[in-house]
């Protein structure tokens, strides 16, 4: 259990997972973009030429390229998708990092991760970096997009498809235009922001929210955080701090432990192993 001080500043801390709690030059990053590639070429069939474009267009516009893939019609398994798309991921570049667990453990505060990624993945990452232990939970995608036996290995015939698609990619370029919503819940959106602060209990003005994402922190402060924009030197719209590193939290933030005990910190710091939110 978590010591709560009364009239503390802040009483949670929201990580993201990739990218904020490990370096975006691990390669995970640029690996997980060409297997999404790879899926789309292999799997759902699309035209190599459309592909690298298609990708940062729904990366834009849905939060993930699985999220507009999903809006555009493609139909296929979640769990497939992930198994390919993360599968192969070069994990053997992820280093255990005891800076970061012994300041994660040093934080009196409720700990949680808030990623876009898959449970296994997001397991896999927590492990390899040594503190799988240092969080309360994990709202991750099974989290906020629970399985619904209508979306089971269902594939959309080709043809229908490559129609759709030019159009829909065409509507992308004007910003009034009409875009269809995807079924996938995911950050950046403000339902996705809101339903974290809805599964994990917070109130957002006392919650401290970390993205190396930029569009992902301007969601975050709509939705009422406090935000810390990291793996940037300067502020970006929305942040309320900038670290370059997580490593920097206690330089930047030295407030997180403003008006807590040696005793609230070591009650604080005996957490079992991470669950998934579900
Ligand atoms: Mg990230």
């Amino acid at each position: 259990m978590e010591a709560i001080v009364e009239g503390s500043k802040y009483e949670c801390l929201l990580f993201d997972l990739d990218d904020t709690l490990y370096p975006f030059s691990s390669g995970i990053n640029l690996a997980c973009r060409k297997n999404i590639q790879d899926y789309m070429r292999h799997h759902l069939r699309i035209e190599e030429s459309q592909i690298a474009d298609m990708c940062l267009e729904l990366y834009k516009e849905y939060g993930t390229t699985m999220a507009g893939l999903k809006a555009l019609g493609y139909e296929f398994d979640n769990d497939e998708f992930h198994a390919n798309v993360h599968g192969t991921l070069p994990y053997d570049n992820l280093h255990f990092d005891p800076v970061l667990r012994t300041l994660l453990l040093s934080i009196p505060q409720r700990k949680i991760i808030f990623t876009n990624s898959d449970k296994a993945h997001a397991e896999e990452v927590l492990c390899r970096v040594g503190i799988q232990d240092c969080f309360e939970g994990i709202i991750c995608f099974e989290t906020l997009n629970p399985p619904t036996p209508t979306c089971h290995g269902l594939h959309k015939p080709l043809s229908s498809i490559s129609d759709e698609l030019s159009s829909d990619l065409d509507d992308l370029d004007e910003s009034d235009s009409f875009r269809p919503k995807s079924p996938i819940l995911c950050k950046p959106s403000i339902e996705a922001m809101e339903a974290a602060i809805r599964i994990a209990n917070v109130d957002p003005e006392k919650t401290i929210f970390f993205d190396d994402s930029v569009r992902n922190i301007a969601s975050g402060k709509a939705a009422g955080f406090h935000t810390v924009i990291v793996g940037r030197p300067t502020l970006v719209p929305g942040a309320d701090h900038a670290l370059e590193s997580i490593h920097n939290i206690k330089e930047a933030l030295p407030e997180i432990w403003d008006g807590w005990s040696e005793s609230d910190v070591v009650l604080a710091s005996t957490a079992s192993e991470t669950t998934v939110i579900a």
